[in-house]
Formats: structure tokens, C-alpha cells, sequence
């Protein structure tokens, strides 16, 4: 068939095509299959008031380590479940075990912790049935909307859109906070910050890398905490990696952060290690 196709480039392409899709196919496979056994498994990591110094919350981010496969990044198994379907198993996933989790966590802290949850553009093909499954699953855990936040990109909003407006307001009027996760790298106009419920906005890690000893390069980062100045949203900087990124921040009056600076994504057992060690510090 290649031949009648003529050229090597066409095989190769083709070649390129199948490893791909076969690549794809052992993936949703494991997957599948590691959903039933309970090998995906959620991990935390901190964010932090790095003005007052205190934790103020965590973000969920799934782990999957596969028996034959090993690790597999969050960035190839997402994808793949999003093409397949497999997303609304881990949605489900990850919702249940993070809600659970900081419900208990919770009931043993002075200040309680915000969670937040990363909601693919496939949760919200059916809007309606979304936000009643959300609000299933925080009152069955028992953990209060005020302390739940769900982070959503730009992309989200490119389908859809008047539905997925009206299932976020609707969530945001239940006490849930809507945060838009790597800002500045989508490609939308900002007309819809005016228009969206949106309550955050997460500055995005290669903006926050961006920001060098001698800050030079910083200025997005300062146009964006501005921009969250005038429209009145918080901002969280992503991907804080060193001191002087922190210190940076900080003058700028962006006191929340995320990154490895604090801490990196932990499990649950390590997750509570972090907080006896420092908490409320
Ligand atoms: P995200 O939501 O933007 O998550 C932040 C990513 O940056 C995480 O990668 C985190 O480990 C990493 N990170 C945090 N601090 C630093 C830092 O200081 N430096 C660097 N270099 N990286 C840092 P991770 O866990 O690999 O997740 C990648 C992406 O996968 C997430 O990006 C999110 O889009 C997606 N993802 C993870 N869990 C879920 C989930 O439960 N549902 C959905 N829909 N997506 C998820
Ligand atoms: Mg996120
Ligand atoms: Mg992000
Ligand atoms: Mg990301």
C-alpha cells in the first residue's frame, strides 16, 4: 500500500501514525484497567500565603503508575482520556478520593483547606448533569462549596460556551470558586474576563520563569497581577521555583503561590507530613 502511495516519506508517515495510535491504544488499555484497581491515586500540593506564611489550600493532581507501563505523566494519560471517554471515570476518580480527603483533613484544622480540582472541557459537555454531580459528591463528603475550587483553562471556554457559562455561575452562586489555570497561554481575548464568573486567575509556571535574578524579563507577570488588580480577581502564581521569583512576587503584592519553592505535588501521607511541619508557622 505504501508503495502504490509512492515515496518513502508516506511510510514513514504512515509508520509515525501507527506507533502513535498503538501508543495510544496500550495506554487506554492500562488505564482502563488501572482505574479498576485503584493504581491512580490523587497527590496534593500545597498553596501557600506566602505573605502570612500559611497554608491556605491544595491542589489535586492525579498519579498513575502503571505495573508495566511505570510512570506515566499526567500530560499523556489526560489526553488520552479525554479522546476516549476515560476522563468522567477519573473526574469521578479524583473528586470522591481529593473531597473525602480534605473533608477529613479538615475537620482537624483551625483554618480549613481549599481544594482545588482540575476540570477538563469534557465535564462540561453535559453541564447540567456536572454541576448536580458536583454538589452530590461535596455534600456526600461533607466538605462546604467555600472550600472547593475548580480550575478550568481558556480552552474550556472555546465550546459551548453559553452552557458552560450557566453551569459555572451556577456553581459559583452554590459558594464554589472558579480559577482559570495557565493564564496568558491561551489564545482568547480577554473580553471574557468581564463577562465569565471567574474569581482567580493562576498565572502560568513559564511566566513565573520568566522572572530571573535581575527581573528583566518580568513583565508579564507583573501586567497579568495588575490586570487581576483592576478586575478585583486573586491571583496565584504557578511554578515558584526560586527565592528571588518568591521575593518578586511578594513586592508586587501576589501573595499566593504554588511551586516547588514550597513543595511538590505529595501523597497523602506525606501531604500530612507537610502540614504538622508547617502549618500555621
Ligand atoms: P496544571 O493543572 O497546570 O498543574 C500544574 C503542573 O505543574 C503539575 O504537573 C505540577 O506538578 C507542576 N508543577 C507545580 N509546581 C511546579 C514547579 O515549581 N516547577 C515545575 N516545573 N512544575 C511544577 P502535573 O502534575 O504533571 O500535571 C500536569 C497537568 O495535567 C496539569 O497541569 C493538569 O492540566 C493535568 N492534570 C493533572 N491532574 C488532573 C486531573 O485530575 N484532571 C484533569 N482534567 N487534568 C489533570
Ligand atoms: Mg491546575
Ligand atoms: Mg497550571
Ligand atoms: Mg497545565
Amino acid at each position: 500500500a505504501a508503495k502504490k502511495q509512492g515515496g518513502n516519506q508516506v511510510i514513514v508517515y504512515n509508520e509515525e501514525i501507527n506507533k502513535v495510535t498503538k501508543e495510544k491504544l496500550v495506554i487506554e488499555a492500562s488505564l482502563r484497567k488501572a482505574i479498576e484497581q485503584g493504581d491512580v491515586e490523587v497527590y496534593y500540593q500545597p498553596k501557600i500565603n506566602a505573605s502570612e506564611n500559611v497554608i491556605t489550600g491544595v491542589e489535586a493532581l492525579l498519579r498513575w503508575t502503571d505495573r508495566e507501563l511505570g510512570f506515566v505523566s499526567p500530560e499523556v494519560f489526560i489526553s488520552v482520556a479525554e479522546e476516549t471517554g476515560l476522563i468522567h471515570s477519573l473526574w469521578e476518580l479524583a473528586m470522591k478520593q481529593a473531597c473525602s480527603q480534605v473533608s477529613e483533613w479538615n475537620k482537624n484544622r483551625l483554618q480549613p483547606l481549599q481544594l482545588a480540582v482540575n476540570f477538563s472541557a469534557k465535564q462540561f459537555l453535559d453541564p447540567a448533569s456536572i454541576v448536580k454531580r458536583v454538589k452530590e459528591i461535596l455534600s456526600d463528603c461533607q466538605l462546604a462549596p467555600e472550600h472547593f475550587e475548580i480550575e478550568i483553562t481558556e480552552s474550556t471556554l472555546l465550546y459551548n460556551l453559553e452552557e458552560t457559562i450557566k453551569a459555572l455561575k451556577e456553581m459559583q452562586e452554590y459558594g464554589i470558586s472558579i480559577a482559570i489555570d495557565d493564564f496568558g497561554t491561551g489564545y482568547s481575548s480577554l473580553s471574557y474576563l468581564k463577562t465569565l464568573p471567574i474569581d482567580c486567575l493562576k498565572i502560568d509556571r513559564s511566566f513565573i520563569q520568566d522572572i530571573t535574578e535581575d527581573y528583566s524579563q518580568s513583565e508579564i507577570a507583573e501586567a497579568i497581577i495588575n490586570l487581576t488588580r483592576s478586575l478585583k480577581l486573586k491571583v496565584i502564581a504557578e511554578g515558584v521555583e526560586e527565592e528571588y521569583q518568591k521575593e518578586f512576587l511578594l513586592k508586587n503584592e501576589c501573595d499566593h503561590m504554588q511551586g516547588y519553592l514550597f513543595s511538590k505535588p505529595l501523597c497523602k501521607t506525606d501531604l500530612e507530613q507537610y502540614l504538622r511541619e508547617n502549618d500555621l508557622k
